[in-house]
């Protein structure tokens, strides 16, 4: 086991975990209709196989993908097809929708099967990763049927399972790593018979206790390297967790593949194993339900095309001051306007804040105080960026990297002048994209 490493950059920020990491994962109750979406990954939506009328089972395919990026949609319930249409998801984006009212029986559509991952072929277990719909279940949602089958030539060495969770108030890879340890590194170690990797390595920050005791007898008894990091914001970006774990720099532009290196979720290698071990594909999920906006914080098992009003309603509630919805954590998650959107394959976490948190804070001139440079994990200069964007200097957004920005917030909230810094990178990041090369 290695110990406190770090990377350049980044934060501490009080990460009110302890809200939601006491206690066993509970379950929402499959509501009496389901939502579930056909495009919950990166890339083409898949094509819808079922309509109106037709009767489904719980795992049962209902949406084929389309394409090699792209990824099959499973039923999360038994029941009747009720309709199928384009509905706003939680993102905004339209999207075709297969609603499905449960009939409460939870009918399998699919052989639940025992099966040792060792004795099946890395190409089989590629192609049963593939049919079981997994996408990146940090967030990302790409297809990680692609993500385990490099193109030929390409080596890699390492495969990292990233058990960050960098990100305040989610739990959700925490505790399923407490109660799930073992499969999820089975998960580690199918991924690397897929991509012929010779090293796998689990790197998690320290203020995880319980999940790393609970890891550590489990990879030494199968040769995995346990790497405790430092907590700080953001360790559980892909290119920084690489640098932290390896020493290994992932040039811009490139993918963790460049390097050889594979990156995984917890919960993406918890839904391989199950995929692998008894032919589940992914219509379930763990996903943390916190905030000061709950009454009783938690983490609990969804089904896919769950409401967030149901999660709420199922889990006790929110308090009478809530006012914000956030889907995921507060520095990468995006607010949503109706608690009637689908949880989707990607969704770790529903943050609720209260009225107290979510006022707009009022924005001042720049003080050129040099903080979010201090803490830009990348080395960017986010006030430079922002006054890029703000005057329309193409020039100075591609001398400033503007495009190497992950995201991660960490400028917008050290500013002292409450600049949107990572809002206005957001948008030159689109200008970009739309001007003609
Ligand atoms: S942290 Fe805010 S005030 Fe300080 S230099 Fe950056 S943009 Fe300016
Ligand atoms: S949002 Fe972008 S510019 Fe701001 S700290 Fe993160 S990587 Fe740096």
């Amino acid at each position: 086991m290695v110990l406190g490493k770090t990377f350049k950059g980044g934060f501490h920020v009080h990460a009110h975990k302890e809200l939601s990491n006491k206690g066993s994962i509970k379950t929402i109750v499959a509501p009496s209709i389901v939502k579930i979406p056909l495009a919950q990954h990166i890339g083409a939506p898949a094509t819808a196989l079922v309509k109106a009328g037709d009767e489904v089972k719980v795992g049962q395919l209902i949406g084929e993908r389309n394409g090699n990026i792209s990824a099959n949609v499973h039923s999360s319930v038994s029941g009747i097809v009720q309709k199928v249409e384009e509905t706003a998801t939680i993102r905004g984006r339209h999207v075709v929708t297969v609603f499905i009212e449960n009939d409460g029986k939870d009918t399998l559509g699919y052989e639940v099967l025992n099966r040792d991952w060792k004795n099946v072929t890395k190409e089989e277990l590629v192609h049963i990763i593939g049919d079981a719909g997994i996408t990146g279940m940090g967030g990302a949602s790409f297809p990680t049927h692609v993500k385990v089958n490099p193109p030929k030539g390409r080596v890699i060495d390492s495969v990292i399972l990233n058990a960050a969770e960098c990100e305040p108030y989610l739990t959700a890879d925490d505790m399923l790593i407490r109660v799930h340890a073992k499969e999820i590194v089975e998960g580690l170690q199918i991924i690397m018979k897929t991509v012929d990797a010779k090293d796998g390595y689990i790197t998690i920050e320290d203020n995880k206790p319980e999940a790393i005791g609970i890891l550590k007898p489990i990879c030494e008894a199968n040769n995995i390297n346990l790497t405790v990091v430092k907590t700080k914001y953001p360790q559980g970006d892909e290119k920084r967790i690489i640098d932290v774990t390896l020493g290994r720099i992932v040039p811009t532009g490139k993918l963790p593949a460049h390097v050889g290196v594979v990156v995984n979720n917890v919960s993406t290698a918890f839904a391989i194993y199950e995929a692998v071990k008894y032919g589940k594909p992914i219509y379930e999920r763990v996903a943390t339900f916190t905030g000061f906006g709950f009454k009783e914080p938690t983490n609990a098992w969804f089904r896919v095309g769950t409401t967030i009003q149901d999660g709420i309603d199922a889990l006790g509630g929110l308090t009478e001051d809530a006012a914000k919805v956030i889907i995921g954590g507060p520095m990468m998650g995006f607010a949503v306007y109706s608690t009637e959107f689908p949880l989707e394959k990607a969704q770790n976490g529903v943050l609720v804040m209260t009225e107290s948190q979510s006022h707009m804070q009022e924005t001042t001139p720049c003080i050129k105080c040099n903080k979010c440079v201090d803490v830009c994990p990348v080395r960017l200069v986010p006030f430079q960026l922002e006054a890029s964007v703000k005057y329309h200097k193409t020039d100075m957004m591609l001398d400033y990297h503007l495009m190497d920005c992950i995201e991660c917030g960490s400028c917008s909230y050290v500013c002292p002048a409450k600049r949107p810094l990572v809002e206005s990178i957001r948008i030159g990041k689109n200008q970009m994209r739309i001007i003609p090369k």
